[in-house]
């Protein structure tokens, strides 16, 4: 079994690896992803390492350590999928996820090395900009918890994009994106240059990045019967 669990973390297949597991970390920015991973970590009797992050703020707990609450205790059910974001869209400054990302990774050594963690029971939230931790006490284990209650509902994991509304993703769907046959590297395209070869190079980034750092256009008096077309940005690559 290697250290880290590597692969999809889907409702039927999640329960497994998590068990075969001493300590879980979610990491996830969904909020599907977030009830998955509460759900198994309660039904294989875990504890879940939970740190999350948005612009220049995060925040770390540990969910149910030795009997504490668990992420239903505080969120019993989900938000309404219209206000929630995730990092892409609501904009995240990743140093502040590299300081979650550290003390997260020190929870799971603690509880992994039996030293307990710091942050069961207990919120330490992260204010970037100040420059500020602050440590909130959370409450206890509610006892009409569905998941770590005394009469708990979930007994077996659900299908949380249906719960929540929302997809188990931070990715678009409806992007299409292209294939890898049609990107262009870097280095292929410094390769073409370096040839000589005609081509129009179409930049299609935003202004702002433009300003930032282009590459040379190909004058259109080079470009001749055979014209290969490069757009910056979409990696495409066609002869036209
Ligand atoms: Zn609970």
């Amino acid at each position: 079994m290697s250290a880290v669990h590597s692969g999809p973390f889907m409702p039927v297949t999640t329960l497994d690896p998590v068990r075969r597991y001493d300590v879980v970390a979610d990491c996830s920015d969904n909020v599907s992803t977030g009830y998955l991973v509460n759900d198994a970590c309660v039904l294989a009797g875990w504890a879940l390492v939970s740190a999350s992050a948005l612009r220049l703020e995060g925040q770390i707990t540990v969910y149910h350590y030795d009997g504490g609450l668990c992420y239903r205790c505080i969120f019993s059910q989900p938000p309404p999928a219209e206000t929630v974001t995730n990092c892409v869209d609501g904009r995240m400054l990743r140093v502040v996820t590299g300081v979650l990302g550290c003390l997260q990774a020190l929870k799971v050594l603690k509880i992994a090395a039996s030293l307990g963690p710091s942050y069961s029971g207990s919120l330490l939230l992260f204010d970037a900009l100040r420059g500020h931790f602050r440590g909130i006490r959370l409450r206890s284990c509610r006892l009409d918890c569905a998941a770590c209650g005394k009469w708990p509902t979930v007994t077996h994991l659900l299908d949380y994009e249906a719960f929540c509304g929302s997809l188990a993703t931070d990715k678009c769907h409806s992007l299409q994106l292209l294939s890898p046959e049609d990107h262009v590297s870097v280095t292929d395209y410094k390769r073409l240059l370096d040839s000589g070869a005609p081509h129009l190079l179409l930049d299609i980034r935003p202004k702002m990045e433009a300003v930032l750092a282009s590459l040379p256009i190909t004058a259109e008096s080079k470009i001749n019967s055979k014209l290969s077309l490069f757009c910056c940005g979409l990696g495409r690559v066609r002869e036209c």
